[in-house]
């Protein structure tokens, strides 16, 4: 379904954005990584995709903190793969402190990777999917971009900030093929939640079932958390003809969390 598109997912050595790196590469998409890992980390996911799917795999270490250096990697990808067809702004961190203390440099860190990366990465791909008059942008957001929690103040003015630009990219691109959609997932399994829910239940003296239902999924009414595989999923189906008419939409994929 994805022959002949390339798809630069930011944050994808690991995590949600692997996930989608993968599901777009099973529907043949050619596929360039983006994110901070050690050489022997990039290899071996660059052959395993590769050898999974048969596309064309690139990587790139930029760090999205910077736009010289995201200047870099678009570069690289209109050079080496003749653009972005599809984009997904993934790379994202967080960090949990009352506001008060809420260090500086933290809340600068994540403005600009969970936002702002966004800003310069859209900027610069958004002609092209123009020109070929399809192009497919989606935001990871979270359910951070609709509610709040205590602590996290950059990171739900971030997430809130990229619902917004989601939909004036949507508008921008309407009529040019271009569709601009946001995903917010709630707690998404993980390898790093894996090992948090043993250390948690070795903590507390719980059972890792009580950490994963009382502790980690108390805002999440299913009580199941969302994979990396159904949001790589949500993610094709976006960029599939079916997905044609969704365009602006910021998309819970939260197990009901926001519905509360
Ligand atoms: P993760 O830690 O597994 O992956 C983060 C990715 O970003 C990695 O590839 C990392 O190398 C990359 N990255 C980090 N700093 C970078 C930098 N300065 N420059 C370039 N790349 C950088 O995290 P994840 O859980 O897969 O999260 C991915 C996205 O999903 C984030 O935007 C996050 O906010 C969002 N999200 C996660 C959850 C969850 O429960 N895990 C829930 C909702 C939303």
């Amino acid at each position: 379904m994805l022959k002949g598109k390339t798809a630069l997912v930011t944050g994808s050595t690991s995590g949600i954005g692997l996930g989608i790196a993968k599901s777009l590469a099973e529907q043949g998409a050619d596929v360039v990584l983006s994110g901070l890992a050690s050489d022997d980390e990039v290899a071996a996911l660059k052959s395993e995709l590769q050898d999974t799917f048969g596309v064309k795999v690139g990587f790139s270490g930029a760090n999205l903190t910077d736009p010289d250096a995201i200047e870099g990697l678009m570069g690289y990808v209109a050079r080496d793969f003749g653009g972005a067809d599809i984009l997904v702004n993934n790379a994202g961190v967080q960090h949990v402190s009352p506001i008060e203390d809420f260090p500086v440099d933290r809340w600068d860190l994540i403005i600009s990777l969970n936002l702002s990366a966004a800003f310069h990465t859209t900027r610069m791909a958004i002609s092209g999917m123009k020109k070929k008059g399809w192009g497919r942008i989606i935001n990871t957001a979270s359910a951070h971009a609709l509610v709040a929690s205590p602590y996290k103040s950059a990171y739900v003015a971030a997430k809130h900030g990229i619902a917004g630009l989601t939909k004036v990219v949507a508008l921008e691109g309407a009529e040019h093929g271009v569709r601009c959609n946001a995903i917010c997932p709630g707690y998404v399994y993980t390898p790093l939640v894996e090992g948090q829910v043993a250390d948690t239940a070795k903590a507390r003296g719980i059972t890792e079932e009580e950490v994963k239902r009382d502790v980690l999924l108390a805002a999440q009414p299913t009580k199941e958390f969302v994979t990396t595989e159904q949001i790589g999923a949500f993610a094709t189906f976006l960029c599939s003809p079916g997905g044609d008419g969704i365009n602006g939409a910021i998309l819970s994929m939260d197990g009901g969390w926001v519905a509360q």
